[in-house]
């Protein structure tokens, strides 16, 4: 019945096929020579499949632990370097119709502020996320077809990337919209997205569908099947995800990765992003109703583990978490953060007031961007505001090969220092700029090619006297 390159979600995700490996997981998880041979496997940097990733996962030994973790430190070093991309969610719309019971945005939930942006209150937002220094925005909305339509998606986008204020442009949009037909992916696509976001929430189809329990969102292989379609429509990077927290973790980390397999075997392109988000408190959402929620090392262990089987997708860390558990997990193999999120709709403009609750959860890590900016840069990280593979067209499987043979190298870290540099001059405060400069004068020196080093010096020079938007 399972079947990695079959289209049908209950074939890729064979339910079987999970129980059969969490099996194989708990017989295996003190294996020695076995756990061995698969940290062996992983040290060659090409990956691990569900079944061998699950008894890492099973597997409570403590030097092994710690093998893993030093080869996901390894492993991220290598592919990512010292690099952590920062983006901003940005809120269209709450409408819903959906019931999903983990969401304040369901549609029983007659308390919460109802909002849909207008064109005008976007240009206001992005004015807003601009002059934070945001280049890179992930859009969200809810599913309603009468409020939220894709005409309403696609006018949006084109309204973001048309506004030009002061040196400020986004210049990637990520989408997280519901699963859609192959017609609205196309329209998506030739809308210049970035990513295409959908988190599968679990893959435990008989919790989707008690989690579920009304609207179009109920259909569990309309759900699961959406990357394909999105593929089909022609959008090649596409970003997978669960709700961690609301089935049994171990069921959820092995039908991720058979996720990412089945992509990897139907395209020839595996997830271009993994989001590893846990439930969160929220109006009229309490955490402590779901009874599978992680603690803080299990999900440390889960990063870890995702990117010791997965090395070519990046992985996302969002605000929910706090800014004790992002430095836990940042060296493990995080490539991508959000900074300075608001989580309501119109809330950066304009800070939202208590009684007008519209956010989506409560963000634990509540700094600004710039006290992000200068916290990464303290903890010896470059933050990037890169946007060039998208924009070179470096997508899908361009992009995969250039990762694959660790190409990216060559481009990520001096486009890394050119856009810290472009936003200590048009953004950051004082201390910030002055810590940012010395670490790019400190970064410069680490470029090996001599043409891409006397490039960089260049461009960097030149965004100090004003220019913008150089990119390798
Ligand atoms: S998770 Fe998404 S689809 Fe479900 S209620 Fe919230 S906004 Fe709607
Ligand atoms: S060069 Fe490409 S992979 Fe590297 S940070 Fe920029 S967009 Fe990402």
């Amino acid at each position: 019945m399972y079947n990695a390159k079959s289209l049908k979600a209950e074939e890729f995700i064979s339910d079987e096929e999970i129980l059969d490996t969490l099996a194989y997981a708990d017989a295996n998880k003190d294996n020695v020579e076995l756990i061995d041979e698969i940290i062996a496997k992983a040290k060659l940097q090409k990956g691990l499949n569900h079944r061998e990733a699950s008894v890492l996962l099973a597997c409570e030994i403590p030097e092994k632990i710690q093998e893993v973790y030093d080869l996901a430190k390894k492993i991220k070093e290598d592919y990512y370097g010292n690099r952590i991309v920062l983006f901003a969610p940005l809120y269209l719309s709450n409408y819903c119709v959906n019931g999903c019971v983990y969401c304040p945005y369901h549609l029983k939930n007659k308390h919460i502020a109802r909002k849909k942006l207008t064109q005008e209150e976007i240009v206001k937002e992005v004015t807003a996320l601009q002059d934070m220094g945001h280049k890179r925005l992930a859009i969200e909305l809810g599913e309603d077809p009468v409020n939220n339509p894709i005409e309403y998606v696609l006018e949006s986008i084109k309204t973001i990337y048309g506004i030009k204020h002061k040196n400020g442009a986004i210049r990637r949009i990520n989408v997280n919209i519901a699963a859609t037909t192959v017609e609205n992916y196309r329209k998506l696509k030739e809308a210049e997205i970035g990513t295409y976001i959908l988190f599968q929430e679990t893959y435990n189809k008989k919790s989707y569908e008690e989690l579920h329990p009304t609207g179009p969102k109920h259909d569990y292989a309309y759900h699961t099947e959406a990357m394909d379609r999105a593929m089909e429509g022609g959008i090649d990077d596409v970003g997978l995800g669960v709700l961690f927290g609301l089935e049994m973790y171990r069921y959820e980390f092995a039908g991720l990765l058979m996720h990412a397999e089945h992509l990897e075997a139907v395209h020839g392109v595996g997830p271009h992003t993994i989001s590893v988000p846990r439930i969160k408190r929220a109006d009229d959402i309490d955490p402590d109703q779901f009874d599978n929620g992680i603690s803080d090392d299990i999900f440390a262990k889960i990063c870890a583990l995702i990117r010791v089987s997965v090395p070519y997708t990046g992985m996302i860390i969002s605000t929910r978490e706090s800014q004790a558990v992002r430095e836990k997990v940042l060296p493990l193999g995080v490539s991508q953060i959000s900074g300075g999120s608001r989580t309501s709709v119109g809330g950066y403009a304009e800070p939202e007031q208590e009684e007008d609750n519209s956010a989506q959860f409560d963000v634990s890590d509540q700094r600004s961007l710039d006290e992000v900016v200068d916290w990464l840069i303290d903890l010896g990280y470059i933050p990037s505001f890169c946007t060039a593979c998208y924009r070179e067209g470096r997508t899908g499987d361009r992009f995969m090969a250039l990762c694959k043979n660790m190409q990216i190298l060559n481009c990520c870290h001096p486009n890394a220092l050119m856009t810290l540099k472009e936003y200590l001059e048009d953004y950051a405060g004082e201390e910030t700029k002055a810590k940012g400069l010395a670490l790019i004068d400190k970064e410069l020196e680490k470029i090996t090619n001599p043409k891409v080093k006397q490039t960089a010096y260049e461009h960097i020079h030149d965004i100090g006297e004003g220019k913008r938007d150089f990119r390798f």
